[in-house]
């Protein structure tokens, strides 16, 4: 593909990293026409940045991207820890911290008047086995299933909107597994 370097890949690393000044912000985000490959210096970027080499699909948080191994599009922490196939809530993978007391939430929401109702909700907060980068955080009714932040249509993002359609393309891959999970803890079980 032909580079277009309107927008450096050296720019866009320091706008991954936030230290890239604003002014220089405002420009990336006012070019027109956009640089076409800009999310292919975004993944090059992200992949010279994690300690691992799988191939990075899509970043999804702070810490974590889906990325193709062995035939398979798993979900991954930049520390290296695996969750496994990206269609099943990476959530059900984490050491999870409920705090349901007000002493519990008071000590991460420290403004009184914006802590929740303990009697409706808990709070979850979502780590990493493996680094314990804190994932994700959130506020629901006790027994409420994690929440499924994002499951991308990886398939349709790359052949529709980046004219370049994955190898391993497949109906398959735009599924939310999550409840297979259990099912397979309940067979194992
Ligand atoms: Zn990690």
């Amino acid at each position: 593909m032909e580079r277009d370097d309107r927008f450096s890949k050296e720019n866009l690393k320091r706008l991954v990293e936030g230290t890239l000044h604003w002014e220089e912000v405002k420009k990336a985000i006012r070019l027109s026409p956009k640089d076409s490959d800009r999310f292919w210096k975004y993944l090059e970027v992200l992949q010279e940045k994690v300690p691992w080499d799988d191939k990075i699909l899509l970043r999804i948080s702070d810490h974590l991207y889906i990325v193709a191994k062995d035939g398979g599009r798993i979900t991954k922490c930049d520390c290296g820890h695996e969750f496994g196939d990206y269609r099943v809530n990476w959530k059900l993978g984490c050491q999870v911290y409920v705090r349901k007391t007000s002493e519990e939430i008071g000590e991460v929401v420290t403004i009184p008047e914006a802590r929740h109702n303990i009697e409706l909700v808990e709070m979850r907060e979502f780590y990493c086995p493996g680094c314990y980068a804190l994932l994700g955080v959130e506020v629901v009714p006790p027994g409420y299933p994690p929440v499924f932040e994002m499951i991308p249509d990886l398939d349709s993002f790359y052949r529709e909107w980046m004219g370049q359609p994955l190898p391993d393309e497949s109906p398959d891959w735009f599924q939310d597994k999550t409840l297979d999970k259990p099912a397979e803890w309940a067979k194992e079980g």
